[in-house]
């Protein structure tokens, strides 16, 4: 695909060169094609028919979506996610928590208290530390993690990263175990990346915060970071390291959200042109309050109905990408958008370095953490109200262990052939939760919704194989997948 200029190529998604394939010049130009297409009925129906075909949308036609506010259409649009979300995903939930090693960083990000002129206290996790956080949230229930540290070459060197990876994996408490750890760090080498790749890292997730490079280049006044180049460019270098499941994201709030919205469907474009295999997961943070930021400072505030907006034309653009939705958001915004299309949830967080482990010594959580959480609430009330809403939560790591990864798994997924594993999968963890870490409610309630989800798996040899699974969970056995 090539949007041509009348003299020139503005836009080449297979190019190597983050100018090239964010392109400044095609996403203003999208940003008026849409404007002008917004309010034609015609054009909106011919984009809605072909986002009903599920395989996705181009950077321009989504934006037209996006940009188009006749109300009737919206919730076209509303309901055509929630259409797309069932067919690809279902009703299971995957669940994970963050876990913060070290907030030592050498950048200036002005949205973020961890930069580098902050006062804000430091701490870094020892491996001890790291086993006695991991072994609080095997506690939990916890089976999914996302590692986060700032970027600090003396304080969180790559060795570090590697170790605590190890660490991680080998704490087996209980009938506890981790079994996934994604890593969101900055952006690294191709040689780095190969090392987190082989040391069994699952998603490598890198936020870009603004697709605009003059708005990047002035929040990131210093650091490594302040390269938008080498920063836009970091998930080639992954994809050349093998690591070949990586995740997107947007701080939105801090620039205009239609460009941000047509850069992020620029960077998938991108994947796919350049090495077939779009993105694994799109986050979807919003900036939140924080240790000296204030999210009224930044140019793109955007109200929760917007932000709903945003999730459905995500959905429909990128039907077979996860999309991660962080306790930075409340209960009631988290609802709206698990309909539209979020498969994803962390639950219980604690964004602070050493959160989980609830010592004296560890400080007040308030002391460290990287942004207030609007979802407070125990993993077991989370896992709670999603049985509730008639979803299933699933700690389901199974792809990934299976090395159903990559383009193995993009196939799987945009053949809507991944239903299959992810719903069986998902009432096997959960019966596992129930069995070692559910209060006497979420039990029952578990029990009961494993039994009438049981019904609906289509094939008999696999409920009957489900059920058998079951029943040795139930017996003290763990960790069967599909
Ligand atoms: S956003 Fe990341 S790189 Fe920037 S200051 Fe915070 S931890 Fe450091
Ligand atoms: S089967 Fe794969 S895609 Fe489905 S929930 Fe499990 S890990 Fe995710």
């Amino acid at each position: 695909m090539l949007i041509q200029a009348p003299e020139r190529v503005i836009y080449a998604p297979q190019s190597e060169k983050a100018e090239d394939f964010i392109s400044h010049e095609a996403i203003l130009d999208t940003l008026e094609y849409a404007d002008r297409l917004k309010d034609e009925r015609a054009a909106v129906d011919d984009i809605l028919a072909k986002a009903r075909e599920a395989k996705g949308l181009s950077h321009r036609e989504a934006s037209v979506l996006l940009a188009c506010d006749d109300p009737e259409k919206v919730q076209e649009i509303f309901d055509l996610a929630f259409d797309i979300k069932q067919q690809f995903y279902g009703n299971r939930i995957v669940l994970f928590a963050p876990l913060y090693l070290s907030n030592y960083c050498i950048n200036g990000c002005l949205y973020c208290p961890y930069h580098r002129g902050s006062d804000i206290a430091r701490k870094k996790l020892t491996q001890e530390e790291i086993r006695a956080e991991t072994i609080a949230l095997q506690d939990m229930g916890h089976k999914r993690l996302a590692v986060e540290a700032g970027e600090d070459s003396v304080n969180n060197p790559i060795e570090y990263i590697l170790e605590s990876l190890d660490t991680i994996y080998s704490v087996k408490h209980k009938n506890g175990a981790i079994r996934r750890v994604n890593v969101n760090i900055a952006a690294t080498t191709v040689e780095n990346y190969r090392r987190l790749r082989d040391a069994g890292i699952g998603t490598y997730i890198l936020f870009q915060e603004t697709y605009d490079k003059a708005g990047y280049e002035h929040l990131h006044p210093t650091g490594p970071k302040h390269d938008y180049a080498y920063h836009t460019e970091a998930m080639d270098r992954a994809m050349q390291g093998g690591i070949d499941d990586v995740g997107l994201g947007v701080l939105f709030g801090l620039e205009q959200y239609r460009y941000e919205f047509a850069g992020l469907l620029m960077h998938a474009e991108h994947l796919e042109a350049a090495f077939g295999v779009g993105p694994h997961t799109i986050s979807l943070p919003r900036v939140k309050p924080a240790h000296g930021v204030d999210p009224g400072s930044f140019d793109g505030g955007i109200s929760d109905e917007l932000f709903a907006k945003l999730a459905a034309c995500i959905r429909i653009a990128v039907p077979y990408t996860g999309m991660i939705i962080s306790t930075r958001e409340g209960k009631s915004v988290r609802e709206k958008l698990l309909r539209l299309g979020v498969s994803q949830i962390s639950g219980a967080s604690r964004t602070s370095v050493g959160g989980y482990v609830e010592s004296p010594e560890a400080g007040p959580e308030e002391d460290t953490r990287q942004f207030e959480v609007s979802d407070t609430r125990t993993l077991d009330e989370v896992i709670r109200w999603l049985i509730d809403l008639n979803y299933v939560p699933s700690f389901c790591t199974a792809c990934y262990r299976a090395g159903r990864t990559g383009d193995r798994f993009m196939e799987l997924c945009k053949s809507k052939q991944i239903l299959n594993c992810c719903h069986p999968n998902a009432l096997m963890t959960l019966k596992e939760y129930l069995m070692d870490y559910a209060g006497p409610e979420t039990y029952r309630a578990g029990e009961k919704l494993i039994e009438k989800e049981l019904e609906t798996i289509p094939k008999d040899k696999i409920r009957d194989l489900v059920r058998t699974n079951l029943a040795n969970i139930q017996n003290g056995q763990r960790d069967f997948r599909l």
